[in-house]
């Protein structure tokens, strides 16, 4: 292994002294970091001109700009235009949060009906290359590393499957020395024995990947990025394949070359300018769905969340009000795409907003590392992982669904059949 992408999962007062200059000197030297808009070797690069058109309109976006005016134009309109959606981002639509959760909720009923779709994450590896300096498992982070066997797999989707649940999303941390395409392809494969909706959340791989992927019984791929700020993009994600920005952008669009039924999108709202990513989000999934009219496009919503070793991390300026206000600005600007609000949020957050606009929400989630038994039936902590950041909802998949039923809504495990 090239010195380069030498990794050490251990605490960082313990690297070896060569490792530990080298985690300061990328901290500290921006010459010393690699170019974050090259690709690396292997890299597959696609013909597509939707990175120019979001940046563009990211950087031409000054949301003080906007009057209370444009606003009420904007929620007058039957549809909403990209100059409308901007007016619904700024700071001038504040004050108009209860029109706009008004509206959100009409367009939501129009192309969702009164459903709610319940899903559960299952970290199978917490192992990553990448040092993003926000996330639990950064390769420089003292943390449980722990990839699940097989048979682990299997055992922790039969505990899951025994609740009820029919769609997982499976995840890993970025790495694909520990966790390669095949070992993914594998646990999708034990998924399929028993889910009905497959999703993964891992590192961005090429068409021919994506593909194999989908072969084995994946059917939706969600990449978040963070944000779409390239400069600061490259101030927070200091090393490993992730640096590079434009592959991780293209992401979605391979996956869909690749025979993907799914896309799903977001920023990592907290990390940088909330609006200005929303919107970059938002004409993300605008652009794609006019290229890829068949996809199923999707947006999240994550905050920043505290993490092992540091429970100073937090969301900035993105309160419960701000982020109300960009779902209700997606809703309107996107009635068709399904939005995910995750266990992040809090539980009162998350029955709200599954009410105006959200249209699909996780249970029985555990960001840790072969830990759904210890949670779910209460058996002793095994040889578990760490987790990737602490969640706030903490409910069981019963739990949710009951207080979606009991919130007038409709809870959904899937809606899909293959013929
Ligand atoms: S955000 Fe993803 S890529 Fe970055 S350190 Fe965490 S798991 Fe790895």
């Amino acid at each position: 292994m090239q010195e380069e992408n030498q990794v050490y999962f251990v605490d960082s007062d313990q690297l070896p002294l060569a490792a530990l200059e080298r985690k300061h000197r990328l901290e500290q030297d921006p010459s010393f970091r690699t170019n974050h808009m090259e690709y690396m070797d292997g890299m597959q690069v696609i013909e597509s001109d939707i990175k120019e058109k979001v940046l563009k309109a990211m950087d031409e976006f000054s949301y003080d700009s906007y009057t209370a005016a444009d606003v009420e134009r904007a929620l007058s309109k039957e549809s909403c235009s990209i100059e409308d959606f901007k007016a619904l981002l700024s700071p001038a639509a504040a004050p108009y949060l209860e029109q706009m959760a008004r509206k959100a909720e009409e367009l939501t009923k129009n192309h969702f009906g009164n459903t709610v779709y319940i899903f559960t994450p299952l970290y199978i590896a917490n192992y990553c290359q990448n040092y993003c300096i926000y996330c639990g498992f950064n390769c420089y982070n003292n943390i449980r590393r722990k990839k699940l066997t097989f048979e682990e797999i299997e055992h922790e989707m039969e505990v899951i499957a025994k609740t009820g649940m029919e769609e997982i999303l499976i995840l890993t941390g970025e790495s694909r020395a520990y966790s390669d395409v095949t070992y993914i392809g594998e646990a999708v494969k034990i998924a399929k024995k028993y889910f009905k909706n497959i999703g993964i959340e891992i590192y961005p791989v090429n068409v021919d990947e994506y593909q194999y992927l989908h072969e084995c019984g994946v059917d939706y791929v969600t990449v978040f990025q963070e944000t779409y700020n390239t400069e600061k993009y490259e101030t927070l994600h200091l090393l490993g394949h992730k640096r590079v920005w434009p592959y991780r952008f293209d992401a979605q669009e391979r996956a869909l070359m690749g025979g993907m039924r799914g896309a799903g999108f977001s920023a990592l709202l907290g990390l940088d300018d909330f609006r200005k990513d929303a919107l970059a989000t938002a004409l993300h999934v605008y652009y794609i769905n006019r290229k890829y009219p068949h996809a199923e496009l999707s947006l999240s919503c994550p905050r920043l969340r505290p993490i092992v070793n540091n429970d100073k991390i937090n969301p900035r300026d993105v309160g419960e009000k701000e982020l109300c206000q960009v779902l209700c600005a997606y809703r309107i600007f996107l009635p068709f795409a399904g939005i995910t609000v995750s266990s992040r949020e809090s539980a009162a957050f998350r029955n709200g907003i599954a009410k105006i606009c959200a249209t699909k929400v996780s249970a029985g989630v555990s960001t840790g590392i072969g830990d759904h038994e210890e949670k779910y039936e209460g058996k002793e902590e095994a040889d578990v992982g760490d987790e990737q950041f602490e969640i706030n909802d903490n409910r069981s998949f019963a739990a949710m669904y009951q207080d979606m039923e009991q919130g007038g809504l409709q809870p959904v495990l899937n809606d899909y059949i293959y013929v």
